[in-house]
């Protein structure tokens, strides 16, 4: 007997509930088709955005940075790992969020840790949406504010907590995913600034799945709101569309100059290594010189969207790429992934605890990488899968 047999019998909970993963394994890089488990199959199930994880120049942006600057830092970046590199990619980040600063963490969970501990205090009280990713909650327990929450994207609850309780408090703060991922659909972030103005509040945007894909070629959702300069903290990773690793916080110059204080990620764990600095920069500039990339994204999306409609599946309310198949049951949901892998398409299935219990789905992630005959090809699997399953 070892004292580790409760993972057993928790294991073997999964295996019963039908929702045990074995990971699959990806053979080579993050593209449109993949060799996953030695199988090529079409992937639709990856955050790269804009197919830039594999591009011919943020590979060779990469190897340049390491022959100047070495594989790792050596620090945290408040001791010697503060290369100039990293500066000069807050410099390029920070003109193209056109925000004041920009402070780039390890990824974009490193941000939601170390900033909203940070920002708040005891004393304060942080407002969160239901659905916010789980990065802010982790983020927002580690902090030592007072917690409410507000329906998702349910503007009137909002102003209901705000009643209530803004004159107890300090600093409130509310939070908000830009995008959020499981259902691509939008924050109303033009309601919630003018309620944190009514109410004088701080405002934080976690904008994960909105940097490199809405606004002017990329530039998020502050930018798709018309909102530049009206949000407090402004989070965005590089670890999705931008194809690295990585996170941000677009700021007023004054926050950054205290997350460099107090932002416990950047005091405690050592800085991003100069290839993914590099590659971050060469992403970045190909944004910036054209939208082609965002362009591309969003045709291939509407494409497939209209396919998986078209027959007759549930796509949801996404306002984004993000194209979620909802089909309930937890079982079924794995059971039609499976199904879809074995003849060619890689989807993975979203259950519990990722989303709500009898709420699973398969998350289709279109990227400016697939090409026409890639996405028929997936909408002739979900065709044929679906018709065997009984879901259309
Ligand atoms: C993916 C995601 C993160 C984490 O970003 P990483 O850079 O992968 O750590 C944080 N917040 C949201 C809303 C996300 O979707």
């Amino acid at each position: 007997m070892s004292n580790l047999n409760y993972l057993d019998k928790q294991i073997e909970e999964l295996k019963e509930g039908g929702v045990y993963r074995i990971l699959p394994i990806n053979y080579g890089a993050c593209t449109n088709v993949i060799d996953l488990n030695h199988k090529r199959v079409v992937n639709l199930s990856s955050n790269n955005y804009l197919g830039l994880a594999n591009h011919p120049d943020v590979k060779e942006a990469a190897i340049e940075a390491i022959r100047k600057y070495g594989a790792g830092t050596g620090s945290v970046r408040t001791i010697v790992g503060n290369q100039d590199i990293l500066e000069d990619l807050e410099v390029i980040l920070a003109e193209f969020k056109r925000e004041e600063a920009v402070t780039v963490f390890q990824s974009g969970l490193n941000c939601n840790i170390g900033a909203i501990q940070a920002i708040v205090n005891k004393g304060d009280l942080i407002i969160s949406d239901e659905l916010n990713h789980a990065s802010i909650i982790d983020g927002v327990r580690l902090s030592r504010a007072d917690k409410a929450v507000f329906k998702h994207s349910d503007m009137e609850d909002l102003e209901r907590v705000l009643k209530e309780k803004r004159n107890q408090y300090v600093n409130v703060l509310i939070i908000t995913d830009g995008v959020f991922s499981m259902d691509g659909d939008l924050a109303n972030l033009p309601e919630i600034v003018k309620l944190a103005k009514k109410y004088d509040c701080l405002t934080y945007v976690d904008d994960a799945h909105g940097s490199g894909v809405l606004g002017e070629s990329g530039r998020g959702t502050v930018d798709h709101f018309g909102l530049h300069g009206q949000v407090d903290f402004i989070i965005g990773t590089l670890s999705k569309a931008i194809g690295v690793v990585g996170g941000y916080v677009a700021s007023k110059k004054i926050v950054k100059e205290w997350l460099l204080h107090r932002a416990r990620p950047l005091l405690f764990s050592t800085a991003l290594p100069p290839a993914a600095v590099g590659a971050i920069i060469a992403s970045v500039k190909l944004l910036m010189s054209s939208t082609e990339y965002t362009d591309k994204l969003w045709e291939n999306a509407e494409y497939f969207k209209k396919g998986l409609k078209e027959l007759g599946f549930n796509t949801g309310h996404s306002q984004t790429p993000i194209t979620p198949v909802m089909i309930g049951d937890e079982a079924k949901t794995m059971k039609f992934s499976k199904a879809l892998l074995e003849n060619g398409v890689f989807v993975s299935g979203i259950v519990f605890p990722t989303v709500a219990k009898g709420a699973g789905r398969l998350r289709c992630m279109i990227s400016a990488s697939h090409t026409k005959e890639d996405l028929d090809f997936a909408i002739e699997v979900f065709a044929k899968v679906g018709k065997e399953h009984g879901l259309i």
